[in-house]
């Protein structure tokens, strides 16, 4: 199983779906090279854009094409690489466009730009039609590794603007990969200072003390809805306790995926311990104790399911000098507030945040968050579902429109770790994506009656 999961992880780190990762271990089998395992994907991609059926890609591996239906396959990708003005070289990044079902992500996952990598990173291919350009602007997020089609149908949805993917790792210590898909300007952004930790010891210097110098570990992967339980650690130090010192490469490699797996850090000797959940807030950019007074549980979850705040501000940075007055937000599935805290840490002033949350906990931190930082007008709203179109352009009216729309819609159904419900956005919770594309068309024309 671990080595299962270890080739799954090294595929989802170069790029590819979950669920190719999967399929190619199924045709080529566990023991597969990697660079088999990318092949066999890689057919798989091509043959799905020549309508190749799916038995002549489980037939086997890519190995197992004939040379010359392999070389075929290879001009194929080419050209349409060519056709895209893709480059397709794995050093370089690169975005396959906006009407490829396989819409693939850039790597290194950087966005369009980011502060500490020069320009130009990527091709960005996007274009907006005048008649979706801001205001008012939308800003829309979801993980990035969603099954396939998944972001080409977000992305037709939302005016066919192609999304920026980025993985928090390259503005802080902690990995979380997401895709964004905005109608902002893209240029002059600027991110928020002073700049969080880029690394575990300079946010957390406290553990080196009992780090082992073979757990190599310099960053923290994505920080989840769950956390590991006391048996797990416990299991580990026992594991510890009654090894050599160093531990075999076998005790080694157990302890340093469970660690990975569940972001452990090392509190003493042999001792394994979860992230508490306020260090948890600090490098997703939240204030501390930003979700204290609720329980573990419902911290761990909602904070598993925020923005990324630091990655957040720096696409919404663009806003601060064509807003000098402060924005209207209408803020879709605003959990504890992620979009909200980076406009004030970009001291950017809301003057009214219409909020649709349905979660009682995430209301709650939200609305002591906002009572203590803000003095604008805060309308709270449970369901996306019970927000009708005249309610919508009741508010335009009222407000005078909004000037940013902002949301992440649930992605249970399409997150990696949930295979058991991973039915893509149509799912039971991921479905509501579809409420934010028609809030926000009913924001659009009823700004464009205005
Ligand atoms: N961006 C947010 C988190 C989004 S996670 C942040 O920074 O915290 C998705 C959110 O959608 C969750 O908080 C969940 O409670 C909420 N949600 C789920 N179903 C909903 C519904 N029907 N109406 C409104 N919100 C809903």
């Amino acid at each position: 199983m671990f080595e299962k999961d270890e080739k799954i992880n090294s595929l989802v780190d170069m790029g590819f779906s979950e669920d190719e990762a999967n399929m190619a271990i199924i045709r080529c089998g566990v023991d597969g090279d990697l660079s088999v395992l990318v092949d066999s994907i890689s057919a798989s991609r091509v043959a799905g854009n020549l309508n190749l059926s799916n038995h002549q890609v489980m037939g086997g591996c890519f190995d197992s094409f004939g040379g010359r239906k392999k070389a075929r396959l290879v001009e194929e990708r080419k050209k349409k690489r060519k056709r895209c003005g893709c480059t397709g070289q794995s050093n370089q990044p690169s975005l396959d466009c906006n009407h490829d079902e396989d819409m693939l992500i850039p790597n290194p996952m950087v966005g369009f730009n980011l502060p500490n990598y020069s320009l130009p990173l990527v091709r960005v291919t996007r274009r907006i039609l005048e008649q979706d350009m801001g205001p008012p602007y939308f800003y829309y997020e979801n993980v990035a590794r969603a099954p396939t089609g998944v972001w080409a149908t977000i992305s037709r949805s939302l005016y066919d603007i192609q999304p920026e993917f980025v993985d928090s790792k390259h503005l802080c210590a902690t990995a979380r990969k997401r895709g964004y898909i905005h109608n902002l300007p893209i240029e002059n952004r600027a991110p928020l200072l002073p700049s969080p930790p880029m690394t575990i010891f300079e946010a957390f210097p406290r553990y080196k003390k009992w780090w082992p110098s073979w757990d190599q570990r310099t960053q923290f992967n994505c920080l989840l809805t769950g956390v590991a339980g006391p048996k797990l650690t416990g299991k580990i130090g026992r594991a510890l306790a009654s090894a050599d010192t160093p531990p075999s490469q076998s005790i080694q490699k157990y302890v340093i995926d469970h660690c990975k797996r569940y972001n452990l850090v090392w509190v003493g000797k042999n001792k394994v311990a979860k992230l508490e959940p306020q260090e948890i807030e600090y490098p997703l950019g939240f204030p501390k104790d930003h979700t204290r007074g609720l329980g573990d549980t419902n911290r761990y979850k909602s904070l598993g399911n925020s923005f990324h705040v630091d990655t957040v501000a720096y696409h919404l940075s663009v806003l601060k000098g064509m807003f000098p007055n402060g924005v209207n937000v209408l803020s879709l599935f605003t959990g504890i507030g992620g979009g909200e805290v980076a406009l004030h840490r970009l001291g950017i002033n809301m003057r009214t945040v219409v909020s649709v949350e349905i979660d009682k906990a995430s209301k709650r931190i939200f609305r002591d968050w906002w009572n203590q930082t803000q003095t604008g007008t805060l309308i709270e709203i449970d369901d996306v579902k019970s927000l009708t179109d005249d309610q919508v352009a009741t508010y335009v009216t009222t407000f005078g429109g909004f000037d940013l729309v902002i949301g992440g819609s649930p992605c249970n159904n399409l997150a990696g770790c949930n295979r058991s419900s991973r039915h893509g956005l149509e799912g039971k919770q991921s479905v509501l994506f579809h409420h934010y594309v028609r809030i926000l068309n009913a924001v659009k024309s009823a700004m464009a009656r205005k």
